[in-house]
C-alpha cells in the first residue's frame, strides 16, 4: 500500500464518499486517498478533540482489543502509528508473557512469544487514527451531518452520490455526488433498505443470538502493582458458566476492568454487584485487584442480542458504485475482539479490489468493483465469523442456524484450548489463528491433530494444567517443531 496520496498519478474517480468515521470510515478513507481524488467523510456526530466516548459510539466505554492482524493493516496504511501511541502512553505487551488467560478451566501457558501488540482505548485508537487521516490533503470531512439516502442515476443501476442533511440546521437535504458511495456507518445501516427501495433484494441476512451485556469502568492503575502481567482475563467455562471479565491496561497509566454475561446473566453497574460479578468468575484474581483500586468513572454498560452477518455477495444483482463495511456488513460478539480488525482487513480488500480494477479497466470505471469486493471479502469474514459463532453455539440458547461440523469443531477447539495450557507450540499456532494472522487450517497440521488425540485420548499433563496461575518460565520457549502453514 502506498502510504501517501500524491504519489498516485492517476485515479480511479474523482469523488469517494464514506459515511460514517468511526473505525471502519476512517480506515477505507485511507485506503480511498490513494484511488481518488477526493474524498468526502461524512458524520454525524462532532468528533471530540481530545479523546473521548462520543454518542455514535458509545461502545467506546468498553475495552478494545486491537487483534495482531488489525495492528499489522493500520501500521501499512499510517507508518510509525503504534510508536505514537506508544510513546503516548499505550501499552505494549507480548500476548503470553504478559497476559494471564484463564479459560476451559485452565490459564494459558505464560512465556516470551515473541508476537507482541498494543493496549490502549478505542476511543484513543480512532482519535488518533482520525488525527493522522486528516493529514491526507484530498481527505474532507464533513461533520455533524447526516446521510439520509443514496442518489441513483435515472434507470438506477448506479448510486451516484448521497442524500444528507446538517444537523442543528433546519435547511432542507442536500445531494453529493460521488464515484463511489462507502457506507461505514455501523450497525444501523441503512443501505440495505435503501437499495430495496431502489428495486433491488435486500442481502440475506444471517442472525446468531446470545442476549449479552457488558459493563465497565476505569480503575486507575495502582502505584505498588507488582504482578508479573500486564493484562488478566477470565473466562468461565461455557456452555455452564456463562460469565467473562478482564483487566486490560490502557494510556494513562490506567485500566479498563470490562465484565460481561450471556441469556441475561448480565454484569451489573452498581458498585458493590460489579465487584460481587468479580468475584463469582471462576478464579477470583480480578476482584482482587479491583476492590481496593481506584475507580475513575462511572461503570458503563452495553447490550449486545445478536451478531449479525449481511450477505451482499449472495445478491444477483447490485446498483454500482456502492460498498459497504465494518459493522454496516457484519458485526461480531465483542468478545473475541474482532471487528475493529476486520474493518483493517476489508479495508485492505478494498484497496486490493480498487488495483485489480485499475489494471483490468479504463481509469475512472468502477463497473464490477463492488462485486468483486463482496466477493473477496466474504472469505475474510468467514474465518472469525465461524470462529466466534462456532463458541457462542456452545450455550443451547443461543439461537441461529448451527453450521454443519459445528460440534467437531467444539469439541476440537476446547482440546486445543486445553492443551495451551501446555504446549506452547499449539498456544502459538492458536494465537496466530486468534489474532487473524493464519487461517485456521493451521490448527490441523498434523503434529497439532496428534497432540490434540493424545491430550484427548488421557495423556494430559494436569500438573501444568491444573488451575493455580502459571508462573512465567524464566527462559524463552522455543516452539516444539517448525509447523509453520
Ligand atoms: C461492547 C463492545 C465491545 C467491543 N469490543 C471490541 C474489541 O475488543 N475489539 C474489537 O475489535 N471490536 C470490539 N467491538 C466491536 C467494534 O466496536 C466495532 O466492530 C467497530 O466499532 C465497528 O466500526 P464501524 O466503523 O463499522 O461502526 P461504528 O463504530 O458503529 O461507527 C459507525 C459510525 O457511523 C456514524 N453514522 C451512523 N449513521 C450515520 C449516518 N446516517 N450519517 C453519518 N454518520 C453516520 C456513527 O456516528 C459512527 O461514527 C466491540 C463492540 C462492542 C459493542
Amino acid at each position: 500500500m502506498a502510504t501517501n496520496s500524491t504519489v498516485e498519478a492517476n485515479f480511479t474517480g474523482s469523488h469517494a464518499v464514506v459515511i460514517g468515521s468511526s473505525m471502519a470510515g476512517l480506515l477505507a478513507s485511507r485506503v480511498l486517498s490513494d484511488h481518488f481524488e477526493k474524498v468526502t467523510v461524512i458524520e454525524r456526530d462532532r468528533p471530540p478533540e481530545t479523546p473521548q466516548v462520543r454518542q455514535g459510539v458509545p461502545q467506546g466505554h468498553h475495552a478494545h482489543l486491537l487483534l495482531m492482524a488489525g495492528e499489522s493493516v493500520i501500521s501499512q496504511l499510517f507508518p510509525g502509528f503504534f510508536d505514537e501511541l506508544q510513546a503516548g502512553g499505550a501499552i505494549s505487551a507480548d500476548a503470553s508473557k504478559d497476559v494471564c488467560w484463564f479459560q476451559f478451566g485452565v490459564w494459558k501457558a505464560r512465556f516470551k512469544s515473541g508476537f507482541t501488540f498494543c493496549f490502549q482505548s478505542r476511543t484513543y485508537l480512532e482519535w488518533h487514527l482520525r488525527r493522522r487521516l486528516s493529514a491526507y490533503s484530498n481527505v474532507h470531512f464533513l461533520e455533524e451531518c447526516d446521510v439520509t439516502g443514496l442518489l441513483s442515476n435515472r434507470d438506477r443501476t448506479h448510486i451516484t452520490g448521497v442524500q444528507l442533511k446538517q444537523r442543528n440546521r433546519q435547511q432542507a437535504v442536500e445531494e453529493l455526488e460521488a464515484d463511489l458511495v462507502v457506507d461505514a456507518s455501523g450497525q444501523g445501516s441503512k443501505t440495505s433498505r435503501w437499495i430495496e427501495a431502489l428495486g433491488y433484494q435486500k442481502p440475506e441476512e444471517t442472525t446468531v443470538a446470545i442476549d449479552f451485556a457488558y459493563a465497565s469502568r476505569r480503575y486507575k492503575c495502582p502505584q505498588n502493582f507488582q504482578e508479573d502481567w500486564k493484562s488478566l482475563s477470565i473466562y468461565n467455562k461455557s456452555p455452564f458458566g456463562k460469565r467473562i471479565g478482564g483487566i486490560f491496561p490502557i494510556e494513562g497509566s490506567q485500566w479498563i476492568v470490562t465484565m460481561g454475561g450471556y441469556f441475561g446473566d448480565y454484569p451489573p453497574n452498581t458498585e458493590k454487584e460489579f465487584l460481587d460479578f468479580a468475584h463469582s468468575l471462576e478464579m477470583p484474581h480480578i476482584y482482587e485487584q479491583i476492590k481496593d483500586a481506584e475507580p475513575l468513572t462511572p461503570i458503563y454498560t452495553y447490550k449486545f442480542p445478536a451478531s449479525i452477518r449481511r450477505h451482499y455477495e449472495r445478491l444477483s444483482s447490485l446498483p454500482e458504485g456502492i460498498v459497504v463495511v465494518g459493522d454496516a456488513l457484519c458485526r461480531f460478539n465483542p468478545i473475541y475482539g474482532q471487528g475493529m480488525s476486520v474493518c483493517a482487513l476489508e479495508a485492505k480488500t478494498l484497496d486490493t479490489c480498487l488495483r485489480e480494477q485499475r489494471q483490468h479497466r479504463d481509469n475512472r470505471d468502477i463497473t464490477g468493483l463492488n462485486r468483486q469486493y463482496f466477493q473477496q471479502v466474504s472469505p475474510v469474514i468467514d474465518i472469525p465469523w465461524m470462529m466466534a459463532t462456532s463458541e457462542d453455539f456452545r450455550f443451547p440458547q443461543t439461537q441461529g442456524k448451527r453450521p454443519l461440523g459445528t460440534r467437531f469443531l467444539q469439541w476440537y477447539s476446547a482440546q486445543l484450548m486445553e492443551l495451551c495450557s501446555t504446549n506452547p507450540t499449539v498456544l502459538i499456532r492458536f494465537l496466530e489463528v486468534l489474532n487473524l494472522l493464519k487461517k485456521n487450517t493451521v490448527l490441523f497440521h498434523p503434529y497439532i491433530v496428534l497432540q490434540v488425540l493424545k491430550w484427548s485420548l488421557g495423556f494430559k499433563d494436569f500438573n501444568k494444567a491444573s488451575a493455580e496461575r502459571p508462573r512465567l518460565e524464566e527462559t524463552e520457549v522455543k516452539v516444539a517443531a517448525d509447523i509453520s502453514g
